[in-house]
C-alpha cells in the first residue's frame, strides 16, 4: 500500500464527511483509482487456472463465490465448502483478494479467513438477520442492491451491517427489475449519483447481472466509470462459453484487460 494511500485512509477513518476508504484485503475502494473485481460468476473445478488468467489482466480482487443463490433448486448450487483448497490455492498463486457471496450467517462461518470479503447478493439484500450477523463479524461486506430495492431501502439495508459496528460496507448496483425484458435487468446509473451523494460509502457496479449479455457490458462498465463507480464488479471467464453459470455475460480475459486499462484511464481524468 503507497504511503498516499495509507495516509488517505487514516483520513478518510477520522473524518466522517468524506467518502469512505474501504479496505478488502489489499485493495482500497474508494480511493482516486476506481478499482476491478472479476472471476467467473461461480467457483468450479478450473477455478485456479481460471482466476490465475484474470488475474493476469491486472484487476484488483477475484469473484471467489462457493454459495450460490439460483433460481431453480435443480441448478448449480456452487461447490460449497468442498473447494475451500481452490481458494487457499489461489489467494497464494494471486496474491489477490477474494470476496465470496454469503447466503446465510453459517456460510460466513465456513469461509472463516479464506476470503477478504462477503458479498451479499441481491436476493439476500432483505435479510437482516444476515445484514446484522455480518455487523458482528467485522469483515468488509459487498451489498448489492435488491432486486427491486429502492435507493433509499439499500442504503437503510446498509445500516443494519453499521450498527452493528462494521462500517466497512461496499454498495454495489447490479440493476433492477423493470418493465423491460430486453436486458436482464435495467441498469441504474441514476443510483451511483445519489447513493454516494446520500452515504459516505463507496459505490460500485455490475454491468453483467444488469445486461445478461456479454456484448454490453464494456459499455455498460465504461459509463459506470463516466459517473464516477468506484469501481466495477464484471464476471469474466477464459472461456466464456464454458461457464458453468452465467455464460451469456461473461467477457472474456482480453475484454477484462481492456476494462483494467479504462480504469487507470477514468483515475487519470478524476
Ligand atoms: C452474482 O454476483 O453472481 C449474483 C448472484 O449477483 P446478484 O446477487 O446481483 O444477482
Ligand atoms: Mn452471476
Amino acid at each position: 500500500m503507497s504511503e498516499e494511500t495509507r495516509q488517505l485512509l487514516q483520513i478518510s477513518e477520522a473524518n466522517p464527511h468524506i467518502r469512505r476508504l474501504v479496505r478488502i484485503g489489499s485493495m482500497v475502494v474508494g480511493g482516486s483509482r476506481p478499482v476491478i473485481i472479476a472471476g467467473p460468476c461461480a467457483v468450479e473445478p478450473a477455478y485456479v487456472e481460471q482466476a490465475m488468467s484474470c488475474a493476469g489482466a491486472g484487476i484488483d480482487a477475484l469473484r471467489a463465490c462457493l454459495f450460490k443463490p439460483r433460481t431453480h433448486p435443480d441448478s448449480f448450487q456452487g461447490l460449497g465448502a468442498a473447494a475451500l483448497p481452490l481458494l487457499a490455492e489461489v489467494r497464494q498463486r494471486t496474491g489477490l483478494p477474494l470476496i465470496s457471496e454469503v447466503l446465510a450467517v453459517e456460510d460466513a462461518e465456513a469461509l472463516g479467513e479464506s476470503v477478504d470479503g462477503f458479498q451479499v447478493g441481491a436476493r439476500s439484500m432483505h435479510n437482516v438477520r444476515l445484514l446484522e450477523a455480518l455487523g458482528e463479524l467485522g469483515r468488509p461486506v459487498l451489498l448489492k442492491r435488491g432486486l427491486a430495492a429502492t435507493i433509499d431501502e439499500w442504503i437503510a439495508a446498509s445500516e443494519y451491517i453499521r450498527r452493528r459496528g462494521n462500517d466497512e460496507v461496499v454498495l454495489c448496483e447490479r440493476g433492477i427489475r423493470t418493465f423491460e425484458p430486453r436486458t436482464r435487468n435495467t441498469l441504474d446509473l441514476n443510483a451511483v449519483l445519489i447513493a454516494r451523494e446520500l452515504t459516505d460509502l463507496p459505490v460500485i457496479v455490475d454491468p453483467s447481472h444488469a445486461a445478461g449479455n456479454r456484448d454490453w457490458v464494456p459499455a455498460l462498465a465504461r459509463a459506470a466509470l463516466a459517473v464516477g463507480a468506484d469501481g466495477l464488479l464484471v464476471e469474466a471467464h477464459p472461456a466464456p462459453a464454458l461457464a458453468w453459470t452465467d455464460s451469456a455475460q461473461a467477457i472474456d480475459v482480453a475484454e477484462l484487460t481492456e476494462l483494467v486499462i479504462a480504469t487507470v484511464v477514468a483515475a487519470a481524468g478524476r
